[in-house]
């Protein structure tokens, strides 16, 4: 399988990697929407959110601490950020391996485009 996060996971393609345990990958995106945007995924692959198995929850879990740890550590914890999983061709998922955008740094709008 040629899947592009997988190979980001593996360090098999250069990424500006801030985050890596046994269960996540955390890196920066490489077209950024705010000047915080971190993707986070799992190592293993799964295409998307509707994938998820039970067996799933403590990746599930360990995405949500790593995306908080790293607002903290980004600063922009208390100022606000947003958590997306764009999920299929109307929300514009074009990475068919789970990931959850970590955007902050500037005020956003609602509804999201
Ligand atoms: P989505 O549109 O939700 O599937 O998000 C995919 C994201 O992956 C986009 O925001 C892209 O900018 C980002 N992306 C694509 N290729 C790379 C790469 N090589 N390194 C980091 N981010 C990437």
């Amino acid at each position: 399988m040629d899947c592009l996060f997988d190979r980001i996971v593996k360090h098999e393609i250069k990424s500006e990697v801030v985050y890596q345990d046994d269960l996540v990958t955390a890196f920066r995106d490489i077209n950024p929407q705010a000047p915080v945007h971190i993707l986070i995924v799992p190592n293993e692959h799964i295409p998307s959110v509707l994938d998820l198995k039970p067996e799933h929850a403590e990746i599930l879990s360990r995405l949500m601490q790593v995306a908080a740890e790293l607002a903290e550590r980004e600063g922009i914890a208390r100022g606000g950020f947003r958590l997306i999983f764009n999920t299929g061709p109307n929300a514009g998922q074009t990475v068919d391996h789970l990931h959850m955008h970590l955007l902050g740094g500037r005020a956003m709008g609602w509804p999201p485009g």
